[in-house]
């Protein structure tokens, strides 16, 4: 078998941790397998240089913040490299570039074009283990670019679609995907499976165990993926295609995502044509908006309020600033605060009263809603941050995910659900 294997952050986080991998892959190799490796930055180093460049510039040149945050994972492929040729293991460090991932324009949050993999194959068909750095490419003028965080997950998928993988597994500090995130819910259960769809939406809405496009690669070239730790030898979590056995309750999952803030256009003209050039001015600085509420309005004048990454926050506002003088809007708020907890689940395309639960037991904990959006298998609330841990227990809770769900009707099929809306 062809296995691509990525280590987390916390999985290199330091050199015992960095042989400690070298060990799992020269396991893996020992077993007969042929193995690519893709590996984080160290735990917190990204983060770190970020946090440098912020004591020198508040907006940083995107071009420049890929040089710096693109170096965290050269450091780990080479250490890791090391590592292997110690443990006996032929090996090879690859950046992004040399293993040809190009990628669009978009800096820091750039997606993946093409891979051209020659010198992966290479060295696979030398029986040289490589070990290429995730998170990084280059586009068409070979600046580096990177995936936006978490990235090193898509590399990881990307590559195994494009070498054609048996299997994608995903080491990190937690041992699969739980219905929440287990280290703010102790009583978390973890999945057997879940079905790439199910996966996507907790993805989307902050469970970082998987960034959101790697889950879109998997999906689309039909690539499993195993999430599993670095630190034991559990069974982990295998994401796939939905198939007959697995899960179908109405709430499989909550998440929850602190990165998110929330703009608001205050006395916005209420005329055709304004929603456009508001979000038309976003799209063109690649600034992803996730929810949009716009008020009615009153006096000719409404209130827009949206939602996007914090990261892009205070760039978004600052491209807003001259549209919004010219078309008179009184006043742009940016509060960073906001959290956005969510409820998935595919089994909620045919069941109600789902909302109208989530909302009453945040209200029973004294939590104000403050923006609302739902989709076939989803419900969202954006919440004020400080209750984040709170609400996530409660719905948690409330819909009883920590229980086993019970067994499928004898065929297998799920019990037959009522067509109702949500
Ligand atoms: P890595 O550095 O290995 O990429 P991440 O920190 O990006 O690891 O992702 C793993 C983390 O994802 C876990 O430590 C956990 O806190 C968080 N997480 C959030 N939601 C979930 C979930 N539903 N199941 C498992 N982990 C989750
Ligand atoms: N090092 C990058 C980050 O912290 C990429 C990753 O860890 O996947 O976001
Ligand atoms: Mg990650």
């Amino acid at each position: 078998m062809l296995i691509v294997q990525k280590f987390g952050g916390t999985s290199v986080g330091n050199a015992d941790r960095i042989k400690n991998v070298a060990r799992r892959v020269a396991q893996t190799r020992a077993e007969g397998h042929d193995v690519v490796v893709v590996v984080s930055a160290m735990s917190g180093e990204t983060d770190r240089l970020i946090g440098l460049a912020h004591q020198i510039s508040a907006l940083p040149d995107q071009r420049e913040m890929d040089m710096l945050i693109s170096t965290g994972e050269r450091v780990t492929i080479a250490l890791l490299a090391m590592a292997l040729q110690e443990s006996g293991v032929a090996a090879r460090s690859f950046t992004g570039r040399q293993v040809g991932i190009l990628t669009d324009a978009a800096h820091t949050n750039a997606r993946i074009e093409q891979i051209t993999a020659e010198r992966l194959r290479e060295a696979l068909a030398e029986g040289v283990v490589p070990v290429v750095a995730g998170f990084q490419g280059i586009n068409q003028r070979s600046d580096v670019t990177t995936l936006g965080r978490g990235g090193s997950d898509t590399t990881a998928v990307a590559l195994a679609a494009a070498l054609k993988a048996d299997l994608c597994d995903i080491y990190t500090d937690v041992d699969g995907v739980y219905t929440t995130d287990p280290n703010i819910v102790p009583n978390a259960r973890k999945l057997a499976k879940v079905s790439y769809e199910e996966m996507l939406e907790m993805a989307s809405l902050g469970a970082k165990v998987l960034q959101t496009r790697s889950v879109e690669f998997a999906m689309k070239y039909q690539v499993p993926v195993r999430v599993r730790s670095s630190f034991n030898d559990h069974e982990g979590t295998l994401v796939t295609k939905e198939d007959q056995e697995m899960e179908q309750e109405v709430v499989s999952g909550v998440t929850y995502d602190k990165n998110q803030a929330k703009v608001t256009l205050l006395g916005v003209p209420d005329r055709p044509g304004i929603a456009s050039k508001i979000f038309g001015t976003l799209a063109r600085e690649n600034t992803v908006v996730d929810m949009i509420i716009q008020n009615i309005g009153q006096g000719g004048m409404t209130d827009i309020s949206f939602t996007v990454p914090k990261a892009d926050a205070r760039r978004a506002k600052e491209n807003l600033t001259k549209l919004a003088e010219e078309m008179g809007v009184q006043e742009i708020q940016l509060t960073e605060n906001i959290a956005k907890v969510s409820i998935v689940g595919v089994g909620m395309r045919s069941h109600s009263g789902v909302a109208a639960k989530m909302f009453s037991s945040l209200a029973a904990e004294g939590i104000n809603i403050l923006m609302i959006s739902t989709s076939e298998i989803k419900i969202s609330c954006v919440i004020d941050s400080k209750y984040t841990e709170l609400a996530v227990r409660t719905l948690h809770d409330v819909f009883e995910l920590s229980k086993t769900p019970p067994q499928k009707t004898e065929k297998g099929k799920p019990k037959a659900a009522k067509r109702v809306s949500k």
